[in-house]
């Protein structure tokens, strides 16, 4: 009988909430620190699955400083799940869990000219970890739309991009911002991200530009549809990129 190999168990790590701070009324960073953040490894663009009493969200490192050991989240307090409730509310002191940090959305292959990144308020530490890898030289560009009242928690955070306040839909203050936009020449690397509606609608506008020499990468970090929508958007991603 063929013998099935185990996926070996996630190391799950311990740490306290070390700080906190409003960038803006639903934008919050937590600094998140312990010993278990000086023997981890880690690079821009994974993630960590925070867990508190039973459950496990993703979320995204934006810093990570292992010699000092403390890594910054940054959550969007959306107010609907306990992910959110959670950092809504969290103390500091206050004992976390969290696994990883694991692969999600890649970084660029060696040096493009220039690198575009779109999203949401959910992906502001995924813009700055993804940016900050990034050499000087690199032509930096892009926005995150958020509600008007979080307009300042873009640049609260040193992200270098836009900050495009929501009007209608989820996701059209971006697509009107990428119209308005003139993709620069070389080679480019591009991020989407975000709500996984905006982000299927953004590809679907970047390609028709069929922009040449560049790299793109996509991932859906939520869904106004649920998880199980995401997960379907990822299949359909993933077959759409091998074909
Ligand atoms: C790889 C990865 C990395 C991520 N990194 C980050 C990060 O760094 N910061 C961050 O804020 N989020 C991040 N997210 C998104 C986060 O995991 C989801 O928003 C998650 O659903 C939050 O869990 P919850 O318990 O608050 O809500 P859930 O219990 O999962 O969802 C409850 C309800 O809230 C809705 N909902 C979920 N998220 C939002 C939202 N942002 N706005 C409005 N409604 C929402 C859902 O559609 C659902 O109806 C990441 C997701 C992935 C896949």
């Amino acid at each position: 009988m063929e013998r099935r190999t185990r996926r070996p168990r996630p190391t799950v790590h311990s740490a306290t909430v070390h700080s906190i701070e409003d960038l803006s009324p639903n934008v919050r960073c937590i600094r998140i620190a312990g010993d278990d953040l000086k023997s981890i490894a880690w690079s821009a663009g994974q993630k960590v699955k925070i867990k508190v009493s039973d459950w496990l969200r993703s979320y995204t490192p934006a810093r990570i400083d292992t010699d000092h050991g403390w890594m910054d989240i940054v959550f969007h307090l959306h107010g609907n799940g306990a992910a959110s409730q959670w950092a809504a509310t969290a103390t500091v002191g206050e004992a976390i869990q969290f696994v990883g940090p694991t692969n999600s959305i890649p970084g660029a292959e060696g040096v493009p000219d220039w690198a575009l990144f779109l999203g949401d308020e959910t992906t502001i530490g995924l813009a700055a970890a993804l940016l900050e890898s990034l050499p000087e030289s690199v032509h930096k560009l892009g926005a995150i739309e958020v509600d008007a009242e979080d307009e300042g928690a873009v640049a609260a955070f040193g992200v270098p991009l836009s900050a495009t306040v929501r009007t209608g839909e989820h996701g059209q203050a971006l697509l009107t911002w990428l119209n308005n936009t003139t993709l620069p020449a070389g080679s480019g690397m591009i991020w989407v991200s975000g709500e996984a509606l905006s982000a299927r609608a953004l590809r679907e506008a970047l390609m028709e530009r069929n922009p040449p020499d560049i790299q793109f990468k996509l991932k859906a970090y939520w869904s106004s549809k649920g998880h199980a929508h995401r997960k379907a958007l990822e299949k359909e991603q993933a077959a759409a990129a091998k074909a």
